[in-house]
């Protein structure tokens, strides 16, 4: 996967479908990413002692890598991701613009 944490991504298809937002956790085995603030999902927790209430909370749930790009840091633009080999070090490079990642 070329996605890395820390990188910002755009989603493209999905119901956070034009979202953008921060990759924090990558899942290479399964090419799953976890971004911030996309794929949101209310989960509705119970009450676990008399007298608490239940509750609502956010779960941010993992999308596939397959719908996301890469927002260059340089153009600004949802980009797919190239990788330049100069002698033994692999660098990533934004297709559009042509500039290291
Ligand atoms: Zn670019």
């Amino acid at each position: 996967m070329r996605i890395k944490k820390g990188d910002n991504i755009k989603m493209l298809s999905g119901k956070d479908r034009g979202k953008t937002g921060k990759v924090i956790r990558v899942d290479g085995k399964s090419g799953l990413l976890t971004v911030e603030g996309v794929n949101i999902f209310k989960k509705h927790a119970r009450p676990r002692k008399q007298g608490e209430k239940g509750e609502i909370v956010s779960v941010t749930r993992p999308v596939k890598s397959g719908n996301a790009a890469l927002v260059c840091p340089s153009c600004h633009k949802a980009t797919r991701i190239g990788m330049r080999i100069e002698g033994d070090k692999k660098s990533r490079i934004c297709k559009k613009c042509g500039a290291t990642i």
